[in-house]
């Protein structure tokens, strides 16, 4: 059996994440390594042509992380070279990079609480901390959760998406999460809906953003530059072909990926749906109104008063990787000291952050692994079978 094969064995310790990677990707990735074209090759438009095709929109540029999207992203609709009294409105309870990519162009991040269902910034808790030095808002689709984004762009600010946890994710007027032509960024990182190891992107609607990232991802160099040519300010955040080769491999079962990830949460909320009458845990929102969550971790709440730590001690204990998922943003040690951030100023963000317990889910999850999972949980927060 091959080492990765055997996380899939009946009684193997069961890891919180893992990749699907097969013969289409180890194939895409000699092909790159044998054509010698390494970067700045065909496989980054390919790869950027059928991700906007995907998603319905005219343009993506693929970049080097999630983070870096961010950065570029935020760029592009005017947040750039700021003093802190220009403001992001965005959301506490994300991965840090969100706020960090406002810090990174030295704009302050206000943040605001999130709705008890579903961990979302809603338009009308954005709408109550704008002020006039607002320059952008930073909706994040947490958990692959699609945000309401109509009425966020209603409020009339520019925009930028976080849909890094939510490709595949789907609005009730079925549009895709990331089709509505706001910059939008998508992650790639080994544990995300859709990997390249590492890499990030920003599709969207305006050709002029799209051509400004281009180049900011290049050392600010335009497209009918010379190599060592460069008219503005710019990263090295650029892509190989070796990680769009593997981002055009993973496009091509991302619809079986997503499809799987579903189900597998199915098969958890079935196992768990004892543990949630009788002992209180909670689970995260089931889809409504016609939004559709792509699956992207699973995510449960222990009861109040249960130490969620213990819990994951006591599962690592069973060979069960669990993770604390995810801590609030405002409460990371630099954040309170650069801003005075306090406990108790967004509860619920605080409360899902203190509750939150990620369990072991992928794609290739068995039905056994996750009957096992729920078997030991019961084990650990009711103490009997
Ligand atoms: C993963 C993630 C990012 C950042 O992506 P990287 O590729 O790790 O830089 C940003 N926002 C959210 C919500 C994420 O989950």
């Amino acid at each position: 059996m091959p080492p990765a094969d055997r996380d899939l064995a009946d009684d193997a310790p069961i890891p919180v994440a893992r990749p699907v990677i097969g013969e289409a990707e180890e194939q895409a990735v000699l092909e790159v390594l044998r054509s010698r074209h390494l970067s700045l090759g065909p496989r980054v438009t390919t790869f950027e042509e059928r991700f906007a095709t995907r998603l319905g929109v005219p343009h993506a540029s693929a970049v080097s992380s999630g983070t870096a999207a961010l950065h570029l992203a935020l760029r592009a609709v005017g947040v750039e070279d700021c003093t802190a009294e220009d403001e992001v409105v965005t959301s506490p309870f994300s991965f840090i990079a969100t706020a960090n990519a406002v810090l990174f162009e030295g704009a302050t991040p206000v943040f605001v609480d999130v709705d008890p269902d579903t961990l979302n910034v809603t338009a009308d808790a954005m709408a109550a901390a704008i002020t006039p030095r607002t320059k952008a808002l930073l909706p994040v689709h947490i958990f692959g959760y699609p945000a309401d984004i109509a009425p966020i762009e209603r409020l009339g600010l520019p925009i930028v998406e976080d849909a890094a946890q939510a490709l595949g994710a789907v609005h009730a007027d079925g549009t895709p999460v990331g089709g509505r032509g706001n910059p939008t960024i998508f992650a790639f990182y080994a544990n995300k809906q859709l990997t390249t190891g590492e890499g990030g992107l920003v599709a969207m609607a305006d050709p002029g953003f799209k051509q400004r990232i281009d180049s900011e991802r290049n050392q600010g160099r335009a497209p009918d530059m010379q190599w060592l040519d460069h008219d503005r300010l710019g990263f090295n955040y650029r892509l190989s072909d070796l990680h769009c080769a593997l981002g055009i491999a993973q496009l091509g079962r991302l619809d079986e990926m997503v499809a799987a990830r579903s189900r597998v949460a199915a098969w958890y909320r079935e196992a768990l749906a004892d543990l949630v009458d009788r002992a209180g845990l909670e689970l995260l929102c089931a889809d409504r109104d016609g939004d559709r969550r792509s699956w992207f971790v699973y995510v449960v709440r222990v009861p109040k008063g249960v130490d969620r730590d213990a819990t994951i001690r006591a599962l690592a204990d069973h060979g069960i990787q669990t993770r604390p998922y995810l801590p609030a943003i405002h409460l990371f040690a630099f954040y309170r000291e650069k801003f005075g951030f306090r406990d108790g100023q967004f509860p619920v963000a605080e409360d899902a952050s203190a509750r939150g317990l990620s369990l072991p889910f992928f794609a290739e999850m068995t039905q056994a692994q996750v009957e096992r999972v729920a078997s030991e949980l019961t084990v650990v927060l009711t103490g009997r079978p």
